[in-house]
């Protein structure tokens, strides 16, 4: 017998965790309330391979990426669109140290970066770009969020899976109920004593063309061929506010390797990165209540790492495959005093 199983939030999370069930032949319901402020509404979805000022690719990229190629293929497979595009990035470097570790990445990880040797500010000047310290070209993926949310959502409503609105499902309808709720997890009863760490984001957008993506840790990233966007910010203190001037003053000062006419910022959003005190996802069950589990803890990397976990959590909850210790909610239960 099938599971009935319900997703609570389709933000990007609860999306590709649908589609991930759905791939598997299971049969899921979706409730999602439209809450302000949640990450999936601003995120830009890049798939940045080199990140931090140490431009460290994480340990489990390669099995990250291997999950979005599949994805990508199964998704132009079944609906011809490519949500997945490869793009080039400009990483601008911020002083020596960066440009040296570049070089490094490059013999190291030759499929990551683009260029194997570092730009000069006369190329990067080709590309309207100021970089005394010179640029390198990384091979990034980004995700069209906003597409691939409308499509999941257009199929979920179409197959009479959807549902809309805050709490509009009965729980005794379901064996299983998944909750992919972003920072308002923080609200669960069932979950709130998950330690999470969420970190409030803005970003702008641009009426003007920008012929590349370009970031020195501060992106933008052309959208269409008359509007970008730019950002983003980390505010851990204030977390359920809309966007500031502090914010947008943060973005333009760190956006100085590029002109921006501040005339021409049409849009100014913010959103909640939901990160774990350890950064890592929180994936499992709840300790008592064994219909219950929680989907979360993506942090700034969801568009990366959601696809590799979605499989997981997919094989987890129809009982064929355990967690990999890492993203198990179980690490937590010391901490908590819980026993399984
Ligand atoms: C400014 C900014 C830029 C970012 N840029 C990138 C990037 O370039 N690349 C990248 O990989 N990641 C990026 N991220 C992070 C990325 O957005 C997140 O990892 C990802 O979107 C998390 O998705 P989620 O579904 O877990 O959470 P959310 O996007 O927060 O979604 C949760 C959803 O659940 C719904 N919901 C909540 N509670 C309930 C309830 N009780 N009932 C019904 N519905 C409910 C909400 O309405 C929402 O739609 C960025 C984030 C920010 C803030």
């Amino acid at each position: 017998m099938k599971n009935r199983i319900l997703i609570v939030g389709h933000g990007l999370s609860g999306a590709l965790l649908a589609q991930a069930f759905l791939n598997k032949n299971q049969i899921v319901d979706v409730c999602e309330a439209n809450l302000p402020y949640h990450a999936s509404k601003v995120a830009a979805g890049l798939v940045n391979p080199l990140i931090g000022p140490k431009l460290n690719p994480p340990t489990d990229l390669h099995a990250c990426l291997t999950a979005i190629n599949h994805l990508t293929d199964y998704f132009q497979k079944k609906c011809g669109v490519k949500f997945y595009q490869s793009i080039p990035l400009l990483r601008v470097f911020k002083n020596h140290e960066q440009a040296g570790l570049w070089n490094k990445r490059s013999i190291t990880h030759p499929d990551l970066c683009i260029t194997k040797e570092i730009l000069s500010q006369k190329e990067a000047t080709h590309h309207g770009v100021e970089a005394p310290h010179g640029l390198g070209v990384t091979n990034c993926m980004r995700l069209h969020i906003a597409a691939f949310l409308q499509y999941s959502k257009h199929q979920l409503k179409e197959t009479d899976h959807w549902i809309s609105g805050l709490d509009m499902y009965e729980t005794k309808d379901y064996d299983k109920i998944i909750f992919c709720e972003g920072f308002r997890v923080m609200h669960n009863p069932w979950f709130s004593h998950i330690p999470i760490a969420p970190v409030r984001g803005e970003i702008l957008g641009i009426d003007s063309s920008l012929n590349t993506s370009v970031s020195n840790g501060t992106w933008a990233i052309p959208i269409t061929e008359n509007h970008f966007i730019a950002g983003s910010t980390w505010d851990h203190k204030i977390i359920e506010t809309g966007p500031s001037p502090e914010g947008k003053e943060q973005i333009l000062k760190s956006l100085h390797f590029i002109k921006i006419d501040t005339r021409k910022i049409s849009k100014h959003l913010s959103g909640v990165r939901t990160g774990t005190i350890d950064r890592n996802p929180t994936l499992g069950c709840h300790h008592k209540n064994k219909k219950l589990f929680l989907f979360n803890g993506f942090g700034s990397r969801g568009s990366t790492t959601i696809p590799l976990h979605a499989k997981q959590m997919v094989e987890y909850v129809l009982g064929r495959a355990p967690l990999p210790a890492k993203i198990d909610i179980t690490r937590f239960n010391k901490l908590n005093h819980l026993t399984k």
